[in-house]
C-alpha cells in the first residue's frame, strides 16, 4: 500500500523546527512495510492543505498528517480533512473529560470554548486518545482514502502512534520489512581494493539489482555498510529472504572483510 507523510505547521515551513515527525514516521511506514515516496509539509493554511491533499490521495490511499490539532484558530487540519472526508463534528464526552483531565494536570482550571473545539470529532472515525496532551488523533476512512491524523508534539505523537496506529496500519499491509546491515572494514583494516565502495559493488553485481530483497551500498566513514532488506508476510519471513541475500553478499565479498553483520 502506498503512504505519504504531511506535516502542517507553518513553523516547519520558515525553518523553525526540524521535521523530526516526518523522519520518525517514514522510519516507521517504512518497517511496517508500506511504500512511501512522496512527503509534503504545509503551512497552516486551508487551501494550501487541500492542495497538498489533492496531490496526496492522486499518488496514494495512505496519508499520515501531524500538526495543526490544537485548540486555536491557525489549527484547522481536523476541521479541514472533516469537510475533505464529508465528515462532520460532533462533541465526544470521553475526549473533552481527557481535555479537561489534562488542563487540570496543568494546573489552569478554566475551561474555555478553545478546550471544547479539542473536544470535537470528526463523525465515524476512530479517536485516538492522547495520554500526553489535549489534542486527540483519528483515523477516517473515505471512498478508499485513509487519513491518520496525529498532534504535532512528538512526545504526543510517537505515543499514539506505537499504541494505537501501528496496529491498526498492520492490517492494512500483507508485509513487514526485515533488514541485514553488513558494515565492512575501513580502508585502514582492510585492502582499499577490497573494502572501497566500487569494488564492493563490482563484486556484488546483478545483486544490486534485485526488488526482493534490495541489496545496497553507502560509503560511510566507519566503513562501507551493505544493507540488505526484503519484503515478507511476516517478520520472519522477511528476516530469511535477507539472510540468504546477505549470506550470498558475504560469499562474493569475503567473510574475512566484513566487521559486523546487524539485523533491524
Ligand atoms: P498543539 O496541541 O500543541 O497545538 P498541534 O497538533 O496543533 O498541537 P502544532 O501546533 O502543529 O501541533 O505543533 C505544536 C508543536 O509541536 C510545535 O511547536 C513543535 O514544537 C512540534 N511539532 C509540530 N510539528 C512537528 C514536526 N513535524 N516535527 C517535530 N516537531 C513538530
Amino acid at each position: 500500500m502506498v503512504a505519504e507523510i504531511i506535516s502542517v505547521g507553518t513553523e516547519l515551513l520558515l525553518g523553525n523546527i526540524v521535521n523530526t515527525n516526518a523522519q520518525y514516521l517514514a522510519g516507521r511506514l517504512a518497517e511496517l512495510g508500506f511504500d512511501l515516496y512522496y512527503q509534503t509539509v504545509v503551512g497552516d493554511n486551508t487551501e494550501h492543505l487541500k492542495g497538498a491533499l489533492d496531490v496526496a490521495y492522486n499518488r496514494a490511499e495512505l496519508v499520515i498528517l501531524t500538526g495543526g490539532l490544537g485548540p486555536t484558530k491557525d489549527d484547522m487540519t481536523k476541521e479541514m480533512l472533516a469537510g475533505y472526508f464529508g465528515k462532520t463534528l460532533v462533541f465526544n464526552q470521553e475526549v473533552f473529560d481527557n481535555v479537561v483531565k489534562h488542563v487540570h494536570e496543568f494546573g489552569a482550571t478554566q475551561i474555555t470554548e478553545n478546550h471544547r473545539k479539542q473536544a470535537m470529532v470528526p463523525s465515524d472515525s476512530l479517536i485516538l486518545t492522547n495520554d500526553f496532551g489535549t489534542a486527540p488523533g483519528c483515523v477516517m476512512k473515505y471512498e478508499g482514502k485513509i487519513a491518520v491524523l496525529l498532534p504535532g508534539p512528538p512526545r504526543e505523537m510517537k505515543p499514539m502512534f506505537e499504541q494505537c496506529v501501528e496496529r491498526f496500519l498492520y492490517q492494512l499491509v500483507s508485509k513487514v520489512l526485515a533488514s541485514v546491515c553488513i558494515r565492512l572494514k575501513t580502508k585502514d583494516e582492510a585492502p582499499a581494493d577490497r573494502v572501497g565502495e566500487a569494488p564492493v559493488a563490482m563484486k556484488l553485481g546483478e545483486l544490486l539489482d534485485g526488488e526482493n530483497p534490495t541489496v545496497a551500498t553507502y560509503a560511510q566513514e566507519e566503513g562501507v555498510l551493505i544493507r540488505v532488506t526484503a519484503a515478507g508476510p511476516t517478520r520472519a519471513d522477511a528476516i530469511m529472504i535477507a539472510r540468504i541475500a546477505a549470506s550470498n553478499c558475504i560469499d562474493r565479498i569475503g567473510q574475512d572483510v566484513v566487521k559486523q553483520v546487524t539485523e533491524q
